[in-house]
């Protein structure tokens, strides 16, 4: 990703919230730094994981498939960060060990897997955060959404 594009995905980022940090790292992947408010964006992610069809089934989103796969997970990790004073504490090991099954070829298309995860308390806030943001802002995110349509 060159640095006029990362400045694109930092304006945008900032534009929701200007106390996040914004870094680019592939190995990282999508995720989010609760101890330094920081969102890591990967470009190369291709495999949603049945996000998308998360998206539909639980989350009875009808715009799943209208926005970016990109967008979603950049406003899923905001999300993170806007709720994370409102999801109780579970257990994170637990959370882990889901995740490190999601992140195994053999497991990543496992559809009770996928639905175990992204039910988690804190998953489940963060998508919930990021559909919201859509319904308020849904011209602003289907723009940003086209444009990452071209990259
Ligand atoms: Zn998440």
């Amino acid at each position: 990703m060159n640095k006029e594009t990362q400045k694109m995905f930092t304006d945008f980022i900032h534009s929701i919230d200007e106390e996040l940090i914004v870094s680019f790292n592939e190995s990282e992947g999508y995720c989010f730094d609760t101890l330094e408010n920081r969102v890591n964006l990967a470009l190369s992610q291709t495999d949603d994981c049945g996000f998308i069809r998360h998206l539909k089934e639980t989350h009875k989103c009808l715009f799943a498939e209208r926005i970016n796969l990109i967008l979603w997970s950049i406003l899923h990790e905001i999300g993170h960060y806007e709720t994370e004073n409102e999801v109780e504490e579970y257990d994170e090991d637990y959370e882990m060990r889901i995740w490190l099954m999601l992140t195994d070829e053999t497991y990543r298309h496992n559809t009770a897997i996928q639905d175990r995860y992204f039910n988690l308390p804190a998953e489940y806030a963060a998508t919930e955060w990021a559909i919201e943001w859509i319904e308020d802002n849904y011209d602003k995110a289907v723009n940003f959404s086209n444009i990452l349509n071209l990259l």
